[in-house]
């Protein structure tokens, strides 16, 4: 991790993306009738070897954001740049190269596994893919990354279903390792696991990212998960970011209803902010992203709501040095 002031450079920038999936309706289904606005206008950077932990509920559009990162979707708008190159107007050619550089780690380490492949030749696969290894220098390679994530080379053989969750996790690490990225989407990567092994693989993580100098996006529904991983959290609520903060501002400051609402669920170890801090219990659901509420997305959950919100959509404005807020509060 980077410290949260360090001035590193800017590996990935995500400027306006927009990802609308249509809806289409008519005879024969034919007809767009309307949009899903999974990603309505994000934008962030990650500077090298930092972290940013994504966070929101389920359905906020944060895995559709990293997943149009990796152009594993084709944005609607906006412009990823990735080492100041735009990946979105790459061609096929030039994205394969450089997809090599950037990887996922699923959140479900049971169905992201081919179930008929050994644990060896998972790892493998991309390394042969990109014509990194060979033949011995294959065996060997895959052999040493299995050590790297705390496996034992000799369970090489065994097939997905003789692992626990949290070793079949370490498998889809290793996978990801394997092509030696700089940059990682790691979405929701210790959901699926028991509370006793999430802590591991969270540590694995951590320490990976040191020894490669790896940069994360780390996506989660919970803001307990991003804590410790975090160099800043950025917090999404219905395709936007509400919030982006350092992770010790998220915390101890949350500024958005949403963030603060987010936190009342995560304890926090300091007495003296926890006494401070304010509750806010969410009622209701995530709206529908197909459509919206009008002005803030958040009015018809917020206890602050004022006449404003629900005519004006609030900008995402600055309000202290790496703290951005998008709410007529501030
Ligand atoms: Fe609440 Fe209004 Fe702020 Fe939205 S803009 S979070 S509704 S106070």
């Amino acid at each position: 991790m980077v410290s949260a002031q360090s001035d590193g450079k800017v590996l990935v920038d995500v400027q306006d993306l927009k990802m609308y999936f249509p809806v289409t309706g008519g005879i024969l289904f034919q007809r767009k009738v309307a949009d899903i606005k999974a990603v309505d206008g994000v934008t962030f950077a990650i500077k090298e070897g930092e972290t940013l932990g994504l966070v929101g509920e389920s359905g906020c559009g944060k895995t559709t954001t990293g997943r149009c990162i990796l152009q594993l979707y084709k944005p609607t708008a906006g412009k990823v740049l990735f080492e100041g190159t735009d990946l979105i107007s790459l061609s096929g050619g030039a994205m394969r190269r450089m997809r090599r550089r950037m990887q996922l780690i699923f959140q479900d380490p049971y169905g992201s596994l081919n179930p008929r492949m050994t644990a060896g030749a998972i790892v493998e696969e991309p390394l042969k893919v990109h014509g990194l290894a060979k033949g011995r220098e294959l065996k060997e390679q895959a052999s040493e990354l299995l050590r790297t994530v705390g496996l034992n080379p000799y369970m090489a053989d065994r097939y997905p279903h003789e692992f626990s969750g949290g070793q079949r996790q370490r498998i889809g690490v290793a996978r990801a390792l394997a092509v030696r990225p700089s940059f990682i989407v790691c979405d929701e990567p210790v959901s699926a696991l028991d509370v006793s092994i999430q802590a591991q693989i969270i540590n694995l993580l951590g320490e990976l990212q040191e020894q490669f100098h790896l940069t994360y996006l780390f996506i989660a529904h919970d803001l307990a998960v991003v804590r410790h991983i975090s160099d800043r959290i950025a917090v999404m609520y219905l395709g936007k970011i509400a919030e982006v903060a350092d992770r010790k501002e998220a915390y101890e400051n949350p500024l958005h209803p949403y963030t603060k609402a987010l936190l009342s669920a995560v304890p926090i170890p300091d007495p003296l902010v926890e006494a401070k801090r304010e509750r806010i219990i969410l009622t209701g659901d995530v709206p529908s992203p197909l459509n919206p509420p009008p002005g803030c997305s958040f009015h018809p959950r917020c206890p602050y709501v004022m006449p404003r919100c629900s005519q004006v959509t609030p900008e995402l404005k600055e309000v202290s040095p790496g703290h951005s807020v998008a709410c007529h509060l501030y």
